[in-house]
């Protein structure tokens, strides 16, 4: 890579006046990118004209200007566009597909291997998508995210990078558990019930195991699912017990505890019992709001998912059941959020992907915007502020020295409309370009 060596002198030698001259040694120059605009995660305030130098996945300088000397040099020149960090999404499902809430027997069809392919396939299009790195909080087949997080790591399958919950903690037939009407639970593979469990010891031992096989993180369901048959989101499932139980083996082994809850008892339970996170939250009450801030619980509130569902259930003949507590959680969801934001409550984006086909993830961004965020807010809630929360900050969720090289590039400014974020040019994932739309592909998305 010794063309880059001229060109990065050139460069530091105009940009560093009456500082000491430095040399680059440019031999392991991996890529340079320059941003017209760039939103690095961190600052409130854009910048305009910014070149990231990467080396061995990372970035190694952040330079300003756009040096005339650079115009010649090999660079990816996103000098129309806007540079923003690779983005995360918090609540992400690799092992299946809207569709699969059809009928979930095709559970039953599908074979270990079948389910394998399938998520090696999802999170290439969740990375393609934008979403650079993902927390899976959970899959119904045990652990084909951590398989499937090591043939990424490999360098086998191309994807995100995956934080992982071991399976769903849920009671018998909660909202985690695959359970399937007429068809008996002895019918059932074992690895989609592993983490089917009642009463505090049963959750503690299952909670052990998990950390035994390596989760990042522990995923339980306090309350019911909106595509589960037979709970009521608003019920509670796991008793404020159980979900403490669950807890006290996750804070000794030093990983976090998020819990899937819609109702507000749920929401305070999970907070009390000393969770990190709730997702959904969909029928939070004043009381939960503030309990939330009051223990720096974050909430990851899928926003968008309720429209996409009400869109397509019938046509996908959805049961009556799940379309009906779609629309009891959609729009007290969103009220929910206005709430959370009003507070000062942490949201984290979490698009719900999986009940949201994995390439549209980006679409929640403009629900967030159209519900009283800050568009720069909305753009940290799935870069610095998650990174933090996961607690992989050192590695990704900004445009920052010593990060991953992970950026995304759309055409137009987000801060002036969030919507140009549905339409990424550009993903990178350590400094490689896994996804570049030509102009041609893509001209009349949008005029300019
Ligand atoms: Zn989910």
């Amino acid at each position: 890579m010794n063309r880059f060596v001229v060109p990065i002198i050139l460069l530091l030698l105009a940009t560093a006046c009456g500082q000491k001259t430095e040399t680059v040694n440019a031999d392991d120059v991996d890529l340079i990118v320059r941003c017209g605009v760039m939103i690095n995660g961190l600052s409130d305030e854009p910048t305009r004209d910014q070149l990231i130098v990467v080396r061995q996945e990372r970035i190694s300088e952040i330079l300003a200007g756009n040096d005339p000397s650079m115009a010649d040099a090999e660079i990816l020149d996103l000098s129309e566009h806007t540079c923003l960090p690779g983005l995360i999404d918090m609540h992400v499902h690799l092992d299946g597909r809207p569709e699969d809430a059809d009928d979930y027997t095709i559970y039953l069809r599908r074979t270990p291997e079948d389910t394998q392919q399938l998520a090696e396939e999802l999170a290439g299009i969740v990375l393609k998508a934008g979403f650079t790195t993902v927390r899976n909080v959970g899959t119904y087949k045990a652990w084909v995210a951590r398989d499937l997080r090591d043939q990424i790591e490999a360098g086998k399958v191309e994807g995100p990078r995956i934080r992982i919950a071991g399976p769903y903690l849920t009671i018998p037939h909660g909202g985690g558990d695959m359970y399937i009407p007429g068809i008996d639970d002895s019918e059932i593979p074992d690895y989609y019930r592993m983490g089917v469990a009642r009463g505090p010891d049963e959750f503690r031992a299952r909670t052990q195991e998990f950390v035994a096989g390596g989760a990042d993180f522990i995923k339980v369901i306090a309350s019911g699912a909106v595509f589960g048959h037979g709970g009521i989101p608003g019920a509670p499932e796991m008793t404020f017990e159980e979900i403490k139980a669950v807890v006290e083996v996750a804070d000794a082994a030093g990983i976090k505890v998020t819990a899937h809850a819609h109702s507000a008892e749920s929401i305070k339970d999970a907070i009390l019992a000393g969770v990190s996170s709730i997702e959904h939250a969909s029928l939070g009450d004043d009381e939960s709001v503030a309990l939330a801030l009051e223990h720096d619980v974050a909430f990851t509130m899928d926003v968008y998912n309720g429209t996409y569902t009400e869109e397509i259930g019938e046509a996908h003949g959805y049961a009556e059941e799940f379309m009906r507590k779609n629309e009891e959680t959609t729009e007290a969801q969103r009220e929910v959020f206005r709430k959370s934001l009003d507070a000062g409550v942490t949201l984290l984006f979490g698009t719900d992907l999986g009940v949201l086909p994995h390439d549209m993830g980006t679409r929640q961004f403009a629900e967030m915007v159209k519900h009283g965020m800050a568009p720069m807010k909305a753009i940290q809630s799935a870069t610095s502020a998650a990174a933090d929360h996961m607690g992989v900050a050192g590695d990704v969720g900004a445009i920052e020295v010593g990060r991953y090289a992970d950026l995304i590039a759309v055409r137009g400014n987000p801060l002036d409309d969030i919507a140009e974020l549905q339409d990424i040019r550009v993903v990178i994932k350590g400094g490689t370009i896994v996804n570049r739309q030509s102009e041609q592909a893509t001209t009349g998305a949008h005029t300019e």
